[in-house]
C-alpha cells in the first residue's frame, strides 16, 4: 500500500534555522536576557506558522480551524510564503510591543526572523510564491529535497558551519545555545525519519 506522503520541510528544520537566525541577530543587536528569551519563544511559536496553508503540516494538525480558514485564501506555499505578506504580518503581530517599548522595529525584526527564514528555506528547496503580490507564479532553487535526508544534511551543515563561526568569534553563549538546541531536537529528527520510513512501501 502506498500512503500519500506529505512533502514539506519538517518543523524541526524550520525551528533550527530560526534559532540560528536569532543567534546571529543577537550578535549584532546584543539582546537583553528577556528579549532573547522572548525571541526563543517567538521562534518556537512562529517557525511553522506559514505552513498553516497546508492541511498536513504539524501546525495545521494542531490548529485545524485556523488552517481551514487560511486555506480558503491561499494554496500551500502561496501568499503565506511571500516575504512581503510575512513582513506585513510581522508588523501587525509586533503592535502589542508598543505597550511596553518604543522600539517596535526590533520586535518586527524578532518576529520576522522565524517567518522570513521559513519562507527563504522553503524557497531554497521548493517552488513558492516568493514574489507575491507581484505575481502568484512560484519559483524555487531546489537546493535540497524537503522531507528527505538532504534536508537534514543541509540543516546540519548550516549548524556545523555556524558552530565553527561562533567558536572562531569566541561567542560562547551562541555556541552553547545552538549546541543545546541541536542536541535536544536530535531525537525528534530521528522520530520523524523512522515514521516516514514505516509508511513508505
Ligand atoms: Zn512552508
Amino acid at each position: 500500500m502506498v500512503v500519500e506522503e506529505y512533502r514539506g520541510m519538517m518543523f524541526v528544520s524550520h525551528f533550527l534555522t530560526s534559532v540560528l537566525g536569532l543567534l546571529f541577530f543577537n550578535i549584532f543587536f546584543e539582546l537583553s536576557g528577556p528579549e532573547f528569551l522572548a525571541g526563543i519563544i517567538l521562534t518556537s511559536l512562529l517557525a511553522g506558522l506559514p505552513d498553516l496553508d497546508s492541511q498536513h503540516s504539524r501546525i495545521s494538525r494542531k490548529h485545524k480551524k485556523t488552517s481551514w480558514l487560511v486555506r480558503r485564501f491561499t494554496k500551500h506555499r502561496g501568499a503565506l510564503h511571500s516575504p512581503f505578506v510575512l513582513l506585513v504580518l510581522a508588523c501587525f503581530l509586533a503592535l502589542p510591543s508598543l505597550l511596553f517599548t518604543d522600539d517596535i522595529v526590533k520586535w518586527v525584526l524578532l518576529i520576522s526572523i522565524p517567518l522570513q527564514l521559513h519562507a527563504f528555506t522553503d524557497f531554497l528547496a521548493e517552488k513558492t510564491s516568493i514574489l507575491y503580490p507581484l505575481t502568484r507564479k512560484k519559483f524555487g532553487l531546489g537546493v535540497f529535497r524537503t522531507g528527505s535526508r538532504s534536508e537534514k544534511f543541509f540543516v546540519d551543515f548550516l549548524i556545523i558551519l555556524s558552530l565553527g563561526f561562533f567558536l572562531y568569534l569566541d561567542k560562547w553563549f551562541e555556541l552553547t545555545i545552538l549546541l543545546l538546541t541541536w542536541l535536544l531536537t536530535l531525537p525528534k529528527q530521528k522520530f520523524v525519519f523512522s515514521k516516514r520510513k514505516s509508511i513508505k512501501k
